[in-house]
C-alpha cells in the first residue's frame, strides 16, 4: 500500500518513494548511503567563493540531505534543522514574537512546549493564553490585536483529542495571525498540517521520525521562503543547529518511517480496541474511539491511519498505575515515544510533572493516565503484556477494597 496525498492533485506524493530515497544521489562512484560530513568549516577558493558551505552552525551537507527530506515529504522547501525539538520551538518564537506580542497555545501541548512559554518567554513580555484548540470558537475568541501565532499539537498529547487544523487556521489567518502545528505525533506521513492551511509544521524529530531512539532533533517545515530565511537566521545566531551525526542517524530512520507508522498504527488500534474491553480500564483514548464527530476529522485529516499512540486511565488512580507499570515486563516505562519500542509513560508524574495540576487536570491529564506509544513487537505479545499488569492492577484494588471492608474477609 502506498500512502499517496490526497488534498492537492499537484502534489501527489508518495511517501515510501522520498523516504527510502532519503539523501541518496545513485550517480556512478556515489556511495549508496549518504555521508557523514563532520567537518565544521569549509575550504573556499577565494574571498568571493560561491560555496554552499561555510561552517557548520550555519549549514552542514548531511544536515541539508535530511532538511530537504523533511520539506520533501510536506512539498515544502528544505526544512530547518534543529538539535531539539524544543530547540526548534525557541527558534519558532524567537523568529515571531517580541515583547508585547501574544501568543495562544493549545492546552494539550506538550508539557515542554507549554514550560517554555510559562516559564522563559513570559519572562521577555511574551503572554501566552492557553485554550482547548478542539473548540474553534475558543481559538477565536482568545485572538487579540497583538496575537502573532497560534500554536496547537493534533492529536493532543496525550489524550489524543483532535483539533481542526483547517478550522483553526482560518480563524487564525482571519486575525492575521500565524498558524503553527506541532506534527510530532503523526509526522508528514500521516498528517500534513501545511496543506490544511497551517504555516509551519514543528517537529520533535527524536520521536517517531528517527524511530530508534538514538538521536535528538526537531524541526521546522514551512511554504513561506521569507519566514525559512527568518528562522535560519534565528538558528545562526543562537546556535542550536542539528549535529551532522544526529542528522545522518535521523537520514537512516526516514527510510522506515512510513512502514513504521503504518505498522505501529496497526497495531495501536488493535491495543486500544483492547483497552477499551478491560475492566481495570475506565477511559482509553484512540481517535477510532472517540465520539463521532471526532472520529470523522480524524478520518478527515488523517492520512489513512492515527498513529502509535494510545492513551487510557486506570481504575484506582495513582496507586493502581504504579501496580500496573510495576508489572510490565515487555513494555518499558521511559519518557519518550515514537520509537521500535513499545513505551509506557505516566504523563502526571513525567511528561507533564512541571505542568502546574490544574491546568494538568483541563488537559485530561489525571494521575491514572498511561500513555503508550505501540511498537513493533508483535500485537498479541504487547496485549499479553498489558492484559497480565492490568489483571495485577485491578486484582490489587479489589484486595485493597477487601481489606478495608470487614464483611470481605
Ligand atoms: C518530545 C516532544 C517535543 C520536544 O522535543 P525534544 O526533541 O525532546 O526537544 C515537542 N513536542 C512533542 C509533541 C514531543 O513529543
Amino acid at each position: 500500500m502506498t500512502t499517496t496525498f490526497p488534498f492537492d492533485a499537484a502534489f501527489p506524493t508518495d511517501f515510501d518513494t522520498i523516504c527510502t530515497s532519503a539523501g541518496r544521489s545513485g550517480a556512478d562512484g556515489d556511495p549508496l548511503v549518504g555521508p557523514l560530513v563532520q567537518s565544521t568549516t569549509f575550504c573556499r577558493d577565494g574571498i568571493a567563493s560561491a560555496a554552499t558551505h561555510a561552517y557548520s552552525r550555519v549549514s552542514n551537507p548531511t544536515v541539508a540531505q535530511l532538511e530537504a527530506t523533511l520539506g520533501a515529504i510536506e512539498g515544502a522547501p528544505p526544512a530547518i534543522a534543529f538539535g531539539t525539538g524544543l530547540a526548534a520551538e525557541t527558534a519558532l518564537f524567537l523568529a515571531l514574537l517580541r515583547q508585547g506580542d501574544h501568543i495562544v497555545c493549545g492546552q494539550h501541548v506538550y508539557g515542554g512546549t507549554s514550560r517554555l512559554l510559562r516559564e522563559l518567554f513570559a519572562h521577555f513580555g511574551v503572554e501566552t493564553t492557553f485554550v482547548n484548540s478542539t473548540k474553534v470558537p475558543d481559538v477565536a475568541a482568545a485572538m487579540r490585536a497583538n496575537t502573532k501565532l497560534v500554536f496547537v499539537e493534533t492529536p493532543a498529547n496525550p489524550t489524543l483529542e483532535i483539533t481542526d487544523i483547517e478550522a483553526v487556521a482560518r480563524v487564525t489567518h482571519a486575525a492575521g495571525a500565524l498558524l503553527a502545528v506541532d506534527n510530532t505525533f503523526l509526522t508528514g506521513v500521516l498528517q500534513q498540517p501545511l496543506a490544511l492551511g497551517a504555516d509551519l509544521s514543528v517537529y520533535s524529530t527524536t520521536k517517531f521520525i528517527e524511530g530508534h531512539s538514538v538521536a535528538l532533533g526537531g524541526a521546522i517545515v514551512t511554504r513561506d521562503a521569507a519566514l525559512a530565511e527568518r528562522i535560519r537566521f534565528i538558528r545562526k545566531c543562537t546556535g542550536n543547529i542539528q549535529a551532522p551525526f544526529n542528522a545522518w542517524l535521523t537520514l537512516q530512520g526516514i527510510r522506515t518511517l512510513p512502514l513504521r507508522l503504518r505498522q505501529q498504527s496497526a497495531s495501536a488500534a488493535q491495543v486500544a480496541e483492547f483497552l477499551a474491553d478491560h475492566p481495570a480500564v475506565s477511559r482509553a483514548c484512540y481517535p477510532m474511539l472517540a465520539e463521532p464527530a471526532q472520529r470523522k476529522l480524524a478520518d478527515r485529516q488523517h492520512l489513512g491511519a492515527h498513529g502509535a499512540v494510545v492513551a487510557f486511565e486506570i481504575v484506582g488512580g495513582l496507586e493502581a498505575a504504579k501496580v500496573f507499570l510495576a508489572s510490565l515486563s515487555l513494555c518499558r516505562l521511559v519518557e519518550h515515544v515514537g520509537s521500535v519500542e513499545t513505551l509506557v509513560t505516566h504523563s502526571a508524574s513525567m511528561t507533564h510533572a512541571d505542568v502546574p495540576p490544574e491546568q494538568r487536570r483541563r488537559a485530561g491529564v489525571n494521575d491514572g493516565l498511561v500513555r503508550l506509544s505501540v511498537g513493533l513487537e508483535s500485537p498479541d505479545a504487547i496485549i499479553a503484556d498489558l492484559r497480565a499488569a492490568l489483571d495485577a492492577a485491578l486484582q490489587r484494588s479489589a484486595g485493597r477494597a477487601c481489606g478495608e471492608v470487614a464483611s470481605c474477609r
